[in-house]
């Protein structure tokens, strides 16, 4: 009898052992369901070394989505113009869904669209290859890029009304969906200064918050027709004005309205990197999904994080749902990142680098859920 109670304790225990690990996924998802990680796709020759970053350090801190930057970096079939010169072939893709897969890490991959066609004195492939879907063709690339500049220019951007635009925007939008056989597109979105420009013959004069919303929903509804998700980051929705945030972060030529015309299944990238910003309760409260997302303050990031937690435990279940949780962006190529801030880290924990970031943001969400 006592044998049997003793063999019974044992089974029972080997039984935990066993579900532990099952058990402790299931509080983590329900304590933060999105714990992401957001970089530029690597080059092909970074491949290896990437496949084991991910491996070695986003698996064992339980990150369970990567949005990769891949622009044009892939060897699209549909617009091979567009191709960069050393773009990731379809295997090379492969090889890096195998991995998230076998992992559990969805993967996301990201194009920019609308802004961010250009960067410093360098026009992107879409409109080197397409100059007709310019915004502002009268806004010449500058041989030396300085900021501030009389032209205002930040970034180009395509003409959301351009008659041509969506064929190729859409080509390359679904195909690299099918590529990553991802749910969900990142199509970045962010600091759209130009817009409605005064001299474009189909957008001057128009609502700018009009046409912004009116390109996140014809991106949406693409997507939407395969069941696939539209991810953004949050900053043209924010008012930068009233809320001090500035030009950066929030926008100060009125594409704040938009927030209201958008479909409310848009999920939100709510980027803040100086002050943990709380303005995830904002687009929780107009309905959307929302994730907070750090660069390299690690202080920031860590309190970025008890604030999600304190949302979710604080919230109705509508809120609490909308708090999806954190994803660390790192804005440097994926190569440099692990040459320089992977390898080349210290032991100093509290120096401003993605990495620390990312580390902190990721041990503070681990040793959260195991208080909750
Ligand atoms: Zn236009």
């Amino acid at each position: 009898m006592i044998k049997t109670q003793i063999l019974n304790a044992m089974l029972v225990g080997v039984v935990i052992l066993i579900l532990a690990p099952i058990l402790m996924a299931d509080n983590l998802d329900e304590f933060m369901p999105v714990r992401g990680f957001c970089i530029a796709a690597p080059r092909a020759k970074d491949l290896d070394p990437f496949i084991a970053f991910i491996k070695d350090e986003l698996v064992p801190r339980r990150i369970n989505t990567l949005i990769l930057r891949v622009d044009y970096n892939f060897q699209f079939e549909s617009h091979p113009e567009l191709r960069d010169a050393d773009a990731l072939s379809k295997g090379q893709v492969k090889q890096l869904v195998e991995t998230c897969r076998a992992n559990g890490i969805r993967v996301i991959p990201q194009i920019n669209l609308l802004g961010h066609q250009s960067w410093a004195s360098t026009v992107g492939n879409l409109l080197r290859v397409y100059p007709d879907f310019d915004e502002t063709p009268h806004v010449k690339m500058p041989e030396k890029y300085q900021w501030p500049n009389p032209d205002g220019l930040y970034c180009k951007s395509y003409c959301p009304l351009h008659p041509k635009v969506h064929d190729v925007v859409f080509a390359l939008m679904d195909e690299i969906c099918d590529v990553f056989e991802a749910d969900a597109f990142h199509a970045g979105m962010d600091e759209v200064f130009y817009i409605g420009d005064d001299k474009c013959p189909r957008c001057s004069g128009r609502d700018k918050a009009e046409l912004f919303a009116g390109e996140v929903r014809t991106l949406r509804d693409q997507l939407a027709k395969k069941g696939r998700a539209l991810w953004i980051w949050g900053d043209r929705l924010l008012d930068g004005k009233t809320t001090g945030l500035g030009v950066w972060e929030a926008s100060f030529n009125n594409t704040h309205r938009a927030i209201d015309m958008i479909p409310k299944d848009v999920m939100i990238c709510d980027w803040h990197y100086e002050r943990p910003d709380q303005t995830a309760v904002y687009f929780a409260m107009k309905g959307f999904k929302v994730v907070t997302c750090p660069f390299r303050n690690p202080k920031v990031a860590v309190t970025q994080v008890q604030d999600i937690a304190k949302f979710r435990a604080n919230s109705t279940p509508a809120m609490k749902e909308r708090f999806q949780g954190m994803v660390q962006t790192v804005w440097s190529d994926a190569g440099q990142f692990l040459q320089r801030d992977y390898k080349g880290a210290d032991s100093d924990l509290t120096k401003t680098t993605p990495w620390n970031c990312f580390r902190l943001m990721a041990q503070e969400i681990l040793k959260l859920s195991q208080l909750d």
